[in-house]
């Protein structure tokens, strides 16, 4: 089969590779559709590094299941499928405490073992989300949708709160679709006023896009006592977002941090402090929640994904996933 593998930092190649088979437990799936994630774009920058190498990376996929191992139900070959990317133990501290994407012994798609950039794929039948009725383009956002969630999840902001979303690539433009349907009273992005983007997130829920500038004045102006926003979420993707962020974020705030570029950060660290500011922390989310938000149309995904390309010519999307005009660039592997 045909696979694109990341060798090294910018070491992109589509080669000739094994199918891979099923263990038990395991099923394979026909990839129809798998996005770039801005991981994905930090590996192949060399700024962060998978746990394996080399790989192919991929794990937001939309697929088909097409063989099972050994103690699998065959009946589950011809449905179409997403797959959570992590495959726990199911049995260390972590897993029975409710943390099973944190379990130390997982295997994780795309990062430690081969993930969906590829005509086929291996994965747990246990982390298969059934996804009859969505096309193969919606079920590779699914995941993305989960990690948006799991922030929100993890610090809700109040309702009628006055949220900032910093970044409007595909993490923000998800998250200012959730935000906006939990009633919000400011809601603005954070960017390029006047860019495609900033078009689509006016039309996706935010009340304005304005630059990092614009959105300080408006912190003086119309949030209380011109301390700060509410809620902000750093999804700029670059290391200077979470002190943009802290710079807008009110006193006993919230910072939903979603940038995984791998570099350092510099940050006033004594502002955190002193200002009492809740930096959270979030990766992976809950699929199940995420398929209903898109099953029903409250979170609308085919608006940002703007680019589609062969797997074969994968290299050239990895490239256009790094313009600025582009939102999500998603593989077709079949
Ligand atoms: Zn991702
Ligand atoms: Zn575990």
């Amino acid at each position: 089969m045909k696979a694109l593998i990341l060798h090294g930092k910018e070491d992109l190649r589509v080669e000739e590779v094994e199918e891979p088979v099923p263990p038990g437990g395991w099923v394979k799936l026909k990839v129809e559709e798998v996005g770039i994630c801005g991981t994905d774009k930090a590996f192949y920058k060399g700024t962060y590094r998978p746990l394996k190498l080399p790989i192919i990376p991929g794990h937001e996929i939309g697929g088909v299941v097409v063989d099972v191992g050994k103690g699998v139900d065959k009946d589950l070959i011809g449905r179409r499928v997403t797959t959570e990317i992590n495959i726990s133990c199911g049995k260390c501290w972590f897993c029975k405490h409710g943390m099973p994407t944190q379990c130390p012994y997982r295997k994780t798609i795309g990062i430690s073992i081969d993930g969906g950039m590829a005509e086929y794929m291996i994965t747990s039948a246990d982390v298969l989300h059934f996804i009859d009725d969505l096309t193969p383009a919606k079920g590779a956002m699914v995941e993305p949708l989960a990690a948006v969630l799991e922030g929100i999840q993890q610090a809700p902001p109040p309702p009628g709160a006055n949220i900032a979303v910093l970044g409007i690539g595909t993490i923000g433009l998800l998250s200012i679709q959730v935000l906006r349907l939990l009633g919000p009273n400011i809601l603005v992005g954070v960017s390029r006023p006047g860019s495609p983007k900033a078009k689509i997130a006016e039309k996706l829920g935010v009340d304005e896009v304005l630059t990092y500038d614009e959105a300080l004045h408006l912190v003086k102006r119309k949030t209380p006592e011109g301390q700060g926003f509410d809620y902000v979420v750093e999804a700029t993707g670059s290391p200077e977002g979470v002190g943009m962020a802290l710079n807008m974020v009110r006193p006993r705030g919230v910072i939903i941090a979603k940038s995984t570029h791998g570099k350092m950060v510099s940050l006033d660290y004594t502002s955190l402090i002193v200002k009492e500011v809740q930096l959270v922390g979030s990766r992976c989310g809950p699929f199940p929640p995420a398929i209903r938000l898109i099953r029903e149309g409250l979170v609308k995904v085919d608006e940002l994904i703007t680019d589609k390309y062969p797997l074969t010519d994968g290299v050239n999307a990895f490239k256009k996933a790094f313009s600025r005009e582009s939102v999500k660039v998603h593989l077709l592997p079949s």
